[in-house]
């Protein structure tokens, strides 16, 4: 019996179509980032995409978005698009039942992938990546917060500066 790998591929990946159209595995992305395929690539590019036919598009449950959002603010990376959000939920809903690989580029999404312990592989970079954590930093009173908030519970300032941890 062969392994199936799921490999999972964001929207910067997705549009390098040499990365992906020679994988063996069985490739998916999410409705959003193919969306974002669609409305920057040249109709040519698109079309070939779809020629290849191998690639999966599904929709996380919204509960693995949930968890994915969860995750990211735990650690402090709050710049994630809702792109972003809904390719890590399907990563993580497909391991529930298989083998998976996230492919991105993106420090910000490898970063979360690690903290939800998804394996994940650059395309570009080969460096391994170390979780990071953010704390915010008050630019009034230098109160320290490990999630971003709107307002500085202590002095009401709304300027933080964002250090790693
Ligand atoms: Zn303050």
């Amino acid at each position: 019996m062969t392994i199936v790998m799921r490999v999972i591929i964001d929207s910067g990946i997705l549009m390098n179509v040499t990365s992906w159209a020679a994988l063996e595995d069985d490739v998916y992305t999410s409705p959003l980032v193919f969306g974002e395929l669609k409305s920057s690539l040249s109709q040519q590019l698109f079309a070939l995409a779809d020629e290849y036919n191998r690639i999966q598009i599904v929709k996380p449950l919204a509960k693995y978005v949930a968890k994915v959002r969860a995750a990211a603010s735990d650690i402090g990376q709050d710049r994630l698009s809702d792109a972003d959000c809904e390719i890590l939920g399907l990563a993580l809903q497909m391991k529930e039942e298989d083998e998976v690989l996230l492919l991105s580029d993106d420090f910000g999404l490898r970063n979360v992938s690690i903290k939800l312990e998804i394996k994940s592989k650059g395309v570009k970079t080969t460096k391994q990546i170390r979780k990071r954590e953010y704390k915010y930093i008050c630019n009034a009173c230098q109160t320290s917060y490990d999630y971003l908030v709107d307002e500085c519970e202590v002095c009401g300032h709304t300027h933080f500066k964002r250090k790693i941890k």
